[in-house]
C-alpha cells in the first residue's frame, strides 16, 4: 500500500467498528492513528449499556451466517490477547406467532446454512426457561450459540489490543474534515492535521456528517431500552435466560438476561421511529417510552415487569433496507467505510473491523461483502 504522511491508514470514530478496524491494522503491523471525539469508550453514540445481542440465527438473512462464524471467531481472539471474558453465551430464542417474519425467516436461515437449532412451543420454552412467558400460540427457535457482548469491554478491550501492538488513539479530537489526494488523505482535526495512505470512517451516526453522501442512507434513530425489576432475579441470570428477540403484534422486541446492573433489559427495535440528530438527542426519560417496553414486558416475560430500575437512550443508524453499508469511497479508492448498521451491528464489530483493515491495506477483502455493497443506493453529494 502506498504510504503518505505519518500513518498507514487513519480511523476516524473509535466506537464498535473503529476500535476493532484499529486492533487489526495494528496486528498486521500498520501504522494506524484513531481519533475519537470522545473518550473510548463513551455513551454518546451507539456502543454503550452493558450488553449487544450475538446470535448465529439471522432472519435478517442467510448471508450474514458465514460473517457472523468469522466475528465468534474474532471474539474469542480477542478475549485470548486481553485474558478476560467479553461473549457470554446464553442461547438464543427468535419467538412469534407461525407465519410471522421473524420466526419463519431465522428458521429458514438456520436450515439453509445448517445452523444448530431447536423449535420449542411457548410451553416447553416456559418449562426450560421460567422467566419465559409468551402467549401460547408463539413458537421460539433456540440456538444455542446465541449470548450477548458486554460493549463497553468489547470497544476499551480493541482499543488496548490496538495500543498494545503500536497504534495511536488521540481521544477527545473530533475530526473535521477530510480530503484525498492521489496515494493519500489528510485529516483536519480541532487539534491538528494528519496524513496517511488510507483512510476508514467508521462515524456510527454521525457518517453523514463526515461522509456526506451517506447522509440520505446512514440515518440516526432515537433509540430507547429499559432495566425493569424482577420477580426472581435467578430466572433471569445468564445461565437460565437467552437472549431473544420476540415479535409481537408485527413488532420486534429484544431482550436479555441480568448482567452488569439489576434488572431485566428489554428494548423494542426501531422504538417509535423517531429520527435523531446525533448533535441534539433527546436522552431524557419519557413515560411512554417506559409504558411502550413495560406493556411488552406484561405481555411476554409476566415476572420482569416491576419497577423502572434504569433507561438509557442510544441511536441506531438506518439504511433504507436495513443492511449494512460498507465498502470503498465512489470516488477515493484509498478511503472505506462501515455505515447503516440499522440496529443489528455490534456483534459484527469483530469481522467489520478485519474487512476495513483489508480495505485499507490490500484494497479487497477475503470477506463477502457484496450484500453490503454501497452500490445499491445511488450515493451523491447533495
Ligand atoms: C440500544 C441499542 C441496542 C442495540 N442492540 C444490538 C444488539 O443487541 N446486537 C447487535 O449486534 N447490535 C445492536 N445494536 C447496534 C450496534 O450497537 C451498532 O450497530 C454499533 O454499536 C455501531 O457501531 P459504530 O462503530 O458504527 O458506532 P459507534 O460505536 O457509535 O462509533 C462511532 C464513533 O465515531 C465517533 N465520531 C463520530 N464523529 C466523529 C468525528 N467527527 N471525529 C471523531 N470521532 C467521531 C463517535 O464519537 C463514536 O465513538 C444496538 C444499538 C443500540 C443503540
Amino acid at each position: 500500500m502506498t504510504t503518505a504522511g505519518t500513518y498507514d491508514a487513519i480511523v476516524i470514530g473509535v466506537g464498535g467498528m473503529g476500535s476493532a478496524a484499529l486492533y487489526q491494522l495494528a496486528k498486521r503491523g500498520l501504522r494506524a492513528l484513531g481519533l475519537e471525539r470522545f473518550s473510548v469508550p463513551h455513551e454518546m453514540g451507539s456502543s454503550h449499556g452493558l450488553t449487544r445481542i450475538i446470535r448465529l440465527a439471522f432472519h435478517e438473512g442467510p448471508e450474514y451466517v458465514p460473517f457472523g462464524r468469522r466475528a465468534y471467531e474474532l471474539w474469542r481472539e480477542l478475549e485470548e490477547r486481553l485474558g478476560e471474558r467479553v461473549l457470554r453465551v446464553t442461547g438464543s430464542a427468535h419467538a412469534g406467532v407461525p407465519g410471522s417474519a421473524g420466526f419463519e425467516d431465522t428458521l429458514r436461515a438456520c436450515r439453509k446454512q445448517d445452523v444448530a437449532h431447536e423449535v420449542l412451543s411457548s410451553a416447553e420454552l416456559s418449562a426450560r426457561f421460567p422467566g419465559y412467558g409468551l402467549p401460547p400460540e408463539m413458537m421460539a427457535v433456540v440456538q444455542p450459540d446465541g449470548g450477548f457482548l458486554a460493549p463497553e469491554r468489547c470497544v476499551a478491550g480493541h482499543a488496548e489490543a490496538a495500543r498494545s501492538l503500536g497504534a495511536e488513539i488521540r481521544e477527545g479530537e473530533r475530526v473535521l474534515e477530510w480530503d484525498a489526494f492521489s496515494g493519500g488523505v489528510r485529516v483536519r482535526t480541532e487539534g491538528g492535521a494528519y496524513e496517511a495512505g488510507a483512510l476508514i470512517v467508521t462515524a456510527g451516526a454521525w457518517a453523514g456528517r463526515l461522509m456526506p453522501e451517506l447522509a440520505p442512507v446512514a440515518v440516526p434513530e432515537r433509540q430507547v431500552v429499559a432495566w425493569f425489576e424482577t420477580e426472581d432475579a435467578a430466572l433471569f441470570a445468564p445461565e437460565r435466560f437467552p437472549v431473544f428477540i420476540v415479535t409481537l403484534d408485527g413488532e420486534e422486541y429484544y431482550g436479555f438476561p441480568e448482567f452488569g446492573t439489576p434488572g431485566f433489559k428489554v428494548g423494542k427495535f426501531h422504538h417509535d421511529g423517531e429520527s435523531a440528530d446525533p448533535d441534539a438527542l433527546d436522552r431524557s426519560w419519557r413515560a411512554e417510552d417506559e409504558e411502550m417496553l413495560r406493556d411488552f414486558a406484561r405481555r411476554c416475560f409476566p415476572k420482569a415487569a416491576g419497577r423502572m430500575l434504569r433507561m438509557s437512550v442510544c441511536m441506531f443508524t438506518n439504511s433504507p433496507d436495513k443492511h449494512f453499508i460498507i465498502g470503498k469511497h465512489p470516488q477515493w479508492p484509498q478511503a472505506s467505510f462501515a455505515a447503516g448498521f440499522s440496529g443489528h451491528g455490534f456483534k459484527f464489530c469483530s469481522v467489520v473491523g478485519e474487512t476495513l483493515a483489508d480495505l485499507a491495506e490490500r484494497g479487497e477483502t477475503r470477506h463477502d461483502i457484496a450484500p453490503f455493497d454501497p452500490g445499491r443506493f445511488a450515493l451523491s453529494r447533495e
